[in-house]
């Protein structure tokens, strides 16, 4: 998932940046207006977290422009205590939900975790399909109730595609959702991620959880439960 984060508090944003990192985000982040417009306009983003305080352009505009260029990825605006104008102002700009200032880090990942399952239509954060459970919240990742040890770029490969199931998604897609822009991306490693997500995941062939269509991508080939 690649999160864009604009926010002006270079201390509160080098806490955000880390927090979703650490959580599997692939993030951008912008620390005024202006570069932030640029950046929800043109990166392939899944959520925006936006500050409604900001330099050079401010939130709600940002917001407002987003949506007028008919980005629709969720938005979490982040605002002063007890400020509910901007709130009204932020959400009525397209927002989709609001934190105020201070938070629990805790609840953002919450919130955006079901900001994105709601996007893609899914209820609650364990997403189900046939045999293969995923846990969001825990990471964790189950076939017929055994639990499956992925690491980290596996787990984040898998539940892009369990969140986007039943599309083909390309593998310039998924290098896109899932690296930073100035990280390695190479499509044979890629490759090699999703077979061995194959092997962990379906040691029998038996059931062929992720199918590949020849020069368009992969899909996530199983059931919806939920
Ligand atoms: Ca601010």
């Amino acid at each position: 998932m690649r999160a864009l984060i604009v926010e002006d508090e270079p201390s509160l944003r080098a806490q955000l940046v880390e927090a979703l990192r650490s959580a599997g985000y692939a993030v951008d982040e912008a620390a005024e207006g202006e570069t932030g417009l640029h950046m929800a306009s043109t990166m392939p983003l899944d959520v925006a977290i936006i500050d409604l305080g900001l330099p050079k352009l401010d939130g709600v505009s940002l917001i407002r422009k987003t949506r007028q260029q008919d980005h629709s990825y969720p938005i979490l605006v982040l605002t002063a205590r007890d400020n509910w104008e901007a709130k009204v102002d932020g959400l009525e700009a397209g927002a989709d939900d609001y934190l105020t200032k201070p938070f629990h880090m805790e609840e953002l990942l919450a919130r955006l975790r079901a900001l994105l399952r709601r996007t893609n239509g899914f209820s609650e954060s364990v997403l189900r399909f046939d045999s293969l459970n995923i846990d969001t919240r825990a990471q964790q990742v189950e076939v017929d109730g055994t639990k499956v040890e992925l690491t980290a770029y596996e787990y984040r490969l898998l539940a892009y595609l369990a969140i986007n199931a039943g599309e083909v998604i390309s593998k310039a897609m998924l290098l896109d959702h899932l690296y930073e822009e100035d990280t390695y991306r190479d499509p044979n490693v890629l490759e090699v991620f999703v077979k061995r997500l194959r092997q962990k995941l379906d040691p029998d062939k038996t059931l062929k959880p992720i199918e590949t269509l020849r020069g368009r991508g992969y899909r996530l080939a199983l059931n919806r439960v939920n």
